[in-house]
């Protein structure tokens, strides 16, 4: 029998929900949908979901990642419902209950945690520096080895866990049987869905959005490759140092543009910006800006007499890298694209 939550609605709040009990049940939100087909419909299923407080249904759901917040149905809503801004706070709740650690659904939910947790691992960057009496060559060695192994513990010890999870609540714990073949005949699927983001393309009004989400997950990888396996800032090859200033610019140049549409609200994807979608662009915008200005800094010989530039840089990457990868916006990136593997072997 399906359980009840009274209390799901003042829950979601605090994941950004909006207005959602003002619905009435018409219908128009679904019928504008693009993305919405008759066999997989929503986001009316899920606001009536939400509205009954039917929390294991929501759990086994992979709606919210199915929708790629174009605003339509917010715009076509009679009742102002925002039914986009629902999908998007279901995505923000999914994404605390696959979290084993339970840290997502503590960071989404409370601004003062976010703010605590960005301030200690300031401070864990700072006592590290001191204690290596700021010496340059050690922080640079220090901050690269750390790119690698956060990368790696991060992916094991949280994420592989977290997509468990995610697997036992759509596919496992609903009963939904998937012969071995499957997994992995749709194996191209996830990476496709993963680098590409294609579905988005479906979209009637969002293929701006599309590319420049294209120019930035590449961008980003790219810049990942570049200071992780090229070593950027000790590697004397000209090639790989291009190579990272053309790609650190491509990644801040397009977070401009995210910032700037945030902040001049002008879409109904950024109406509504939660603490978590600021921190997403404003770190992603500093990932790419201080590792330009690092790199310029040392082909000028400045650094040196700037170590202060290099400990900001170290430290917004250990934030992007402890908080926001793992607990933060970033994981939707993977959610969605696991969401949407996961629905084609229940297909
Ligand atoms: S358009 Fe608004 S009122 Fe109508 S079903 Fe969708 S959310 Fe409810
Ligand atoms: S925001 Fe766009 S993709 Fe998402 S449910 Fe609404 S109309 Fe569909």
């Amino acid at each position: 029998m399906a359980t009840i939550n009274p209390a799901f609605g003042n829950e979601l709040q605090k994941y950004g929900s909006v207005n959602f009990n003002a619905c009435y049940n018409c219908g128009n939100c679904t019928a504008v949908c693009s993305l919405s087909t008759t066999e997989n419909s929503f986001p009316r299923e899920m606001v009536r979901l939400s509205a009954l407080g039917l929390e294991e249904e929501i759990q086994a759901s992979l709606k919210p990642w199915e929708c790629y917040y174009c605003g339509e149905c917010t715009t076509y809503c009679p009742q102002e419902a925002n039914p986009g801004e629902l999908m998007m706070s279901l995505r923000r709740y999914l994404t605390a209950k696959y979290d084993w650690t339970g840290l997502s659904g503590l960071l989404y939910k409370s601004l003062p945690v976010s703010i605590a947790a960005f301030i200690l691992v300031f401070v864990g960057v700072m006592a590290f520096a001191m204690s290596v009496g700021f010496e340059l060559e050690t922080l640079l060695h220090v901050g690269h080895q750390f790119e690698m192994i956060a990368i790696g513990t991060i992916g094991m010890v949280i994420l592989l866990p977290n997509i468990i999870r995610m697997w036992n609540f759509t596919i496992l714990k609903p009963g939904v049987k998937v012969p071995f073949k499957k997994y992995m005949r749709s194996m191209g699927e996830l990476f496709v869905h993963m680098f590409t983001q294609k579905r988005a393309l479906g979209c009637d009004d969002n293929q701006k959005r599309w590319f420049e989400h294209l120019i930035l997950v590449f961008g980003y990888l790219a810049l990942l490759f570049t200071t992780v396996f090229l070593d950027w800032f000790s590697t004397t090859s000209l090639l790989v140092h291009v190579f990272g200033y053309v790609v650190s610019t491509v990644v801040f140049v397009v977070t401009i543009d995210f910032v700037s549409g945030r902040m001049k609200k002008n879409r109904e994807v950024n109406k509504h910006s939660q603490p978590s979608d600021w921190f997403f662009v404003i770190w992603l915008f500093l990932m790419g800006f201080t590792a330009f200005v690092v790199r310029l800094f040392i082909d000028f010989d400045w650094l040196e007499s700037n170590k202060w530039l290099y400990i900001v840089h170290f430290t917004v990457l250990a934030q992007w890298a402890l908080l926001i990868v793992p607990f933060g916006k970033w994981t939707h990136f993977l959610y969605r694209s696991f969401a949407l593997y996961f629905a084609k072997l229940k297909d």
